[in-house]
């Protein structure tokens, strides 16, 4: 950092809480154009975190600017009731949804992903008059007092319980390090199955369960996609059962992986989707979404929101939204081919290193897991990975890690990114592991 930034760091950790995602990590935002970012100083960096997976259409997108400064001068706060904003971001989110909800579907509206899973278990207990609810390993679902209940992972969690009861949690398909020790496909998909078993076995306990809340692809647990079987088989278990499907597409949605939904990548028709992050980009605007049946069995008033539908939220959202889909989803096959070339270009580098054991991930949303050496698969340590990341940040290039181990890089950048910037994020990253 150059000395104007070194003082707002100085600054924030004397007056923030260090409880926040970032904590002390030494970058301080100024500005932001598209997928770029700049410091205090006037240090240009190539963003590939989008504000970790948010910033799909790119910071302070000229029309989305625009959109907004027209609806500051009309409306902006019109507290929990209609305004004819969030009407009109209804109607366009009902749709842009997946199969199974599209046009079928009701949304609540919240400030971000936490609110979004926090009302979907509220309302799975009362559509349902069930308490269990399936989680899985490595989940993020948010760190509230009942979604935190669903998250997993020890910094979250330890000192902070006691949770929710019913909360069951399952292994997540994670091929790289299949906790049943097995490979795909020979493995005949166990993990699916143990799924189905607990759901519809008796004497397993998982007598009461109202729904399975689930990733399609799983974020901050390491941006790990399932096999294409897995999300099917988890639906039929749900169906058996009885239980709802939430697919929590708040950090693989609005675009990510190269279709609108992740969900659509298995063709599982859920029964609720909470959604956020790229959704509003640069303003805090989520939600929930779910069938019009279901939602037909919550009761009027039952969960206030003071800032719920804010028109100035909704106008960004709604402008993201034409932004996405104009083209024929123009941006979002984009993501779709511009992830292969980023996937081919770190698969290519990673033969010469040690110390990248796996490239995965749909579009935009890629994983690329550092090891000690790729034959042990020992997650890289975070002294290493510590190391990488000042690296890159030296170069000009912001990365933040995920995975159980905190050893998953991830390319998650705007889906406007030039393919320059892309090969060149690339390429600053295989060099900077080289070094190590
Ligand atoms: N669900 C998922 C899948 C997420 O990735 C996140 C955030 N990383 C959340 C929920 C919580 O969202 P927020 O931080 O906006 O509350």
């Amino acid at each position: 950092p150059g000395p104007k930034t070194a003082e707002y760091l100085q600054g924030s950790f004397d007056n923030e809480s260090m409880a926040r995602g970032g904590g002390k990590f030494p970058f301080v935002f100024s500005e932001g154009k598209g997928a770029t970012v700049k410091d205090p100083d006037g240090n240009v960096l190539i963003d590939i975190t989008a504000g970790v997976a948010v910033n799909s259409v790119g910071r302070c997108h000229p029309r989305v600017v625009a959109a907004m400064t027209a609806q500051m001068n009309s409306l902006m706060h019109a507290s929990d009731i209609s305004n004819v904003r969030r009407t009109e971001l209804a109607k366009k989110v009902a749709g842009i949804m997946p199969a199974g909800l599209k046009d079928n579907c009701i949304s609540y509206f919240t400030q971000g992903g936490s609110g979004a899973v926090e009302t979907a278990i509220k309302f799975v207990r009362k559509i349902t008059g069930r308490n269990q609810i399936i989680a899985f390993h490595g989940a993020y679902h948010g760190v509230w007092c009942g979604c935190n209940s669903l998250t997993t992972g020890d910094q979250y969690r330890k000192g902070y319980g006691p949770f929710i009861p019913g909360v069951i949690h399952l292994p997540y398909p994670y091929c790289y390090r299949c906790c049943f020790g097995l490979e795909y496909p020979s493995c005949k998909m166990r993990c699916a199955q143990y799924v189905d078993y607990v759901l519809n076995t008796p004497y397993t306990g998982a007598d009461d369960v109202g729904a399975v809340i689930i990733e399609a692809q799983q974020g901050e647990g390491g941006y790990v996609p399932p096999p294409p079987e897995y999300l099917p088989m988890v639906k039929k278990a749900c169906e058996k059962h009885g239980a709802l499907y939430i697919s929590d597409e708040v950090q693989a949605g609005a675009g990510r992986t190269g279709k609108m939904w992740c969900i659509e990548h298995s063709g599982v028709e859920p029964d609720m989707i909470t959604w956020g992050k790229g959704m509003g980009g640069d303003m805090p605007m989520a939600g929930l979404t779910i069938r019009k049946d279901l939602a037909a069995l919550i009761d009027d008033h039952s969960q206030p929101n003071t800032f719920a539908g804010n028109a100035v939220t909704s106008v960004a959202c709604m402008t993201n939204i034409d932004i996405l889909t104009e083209n024929d989803r123009a941006l979002i096959k984009r993501a779709a081919v511009l992830g292969e070339e980023i996937k081919d270009r770190i698969r290519e580098g990673a033969k010469n290193t040690r110390i990248i054991g796996d490239v995965r991930g749909n579009g935009l949303m890629i994983g690329i897991e550092m090891v000690e050496d790729k034959e042990s698969r020992v997650p890289l340590g975070r002294d290493d990975v510590g190391k990488i990341i000042m690296g890159m940040l030296a170069r000009g290039m912001i990365m933040v890690p995920c995975g159980r181990f905190g050893n998953v890089f991830r390319f998650m950048p705007p889906l406007v990114i030039t393919r320059e910037h892309a090969m060149k994020a690339c390429d600053i990253l295989l060099e900077t592991a080289a070094e190590i």
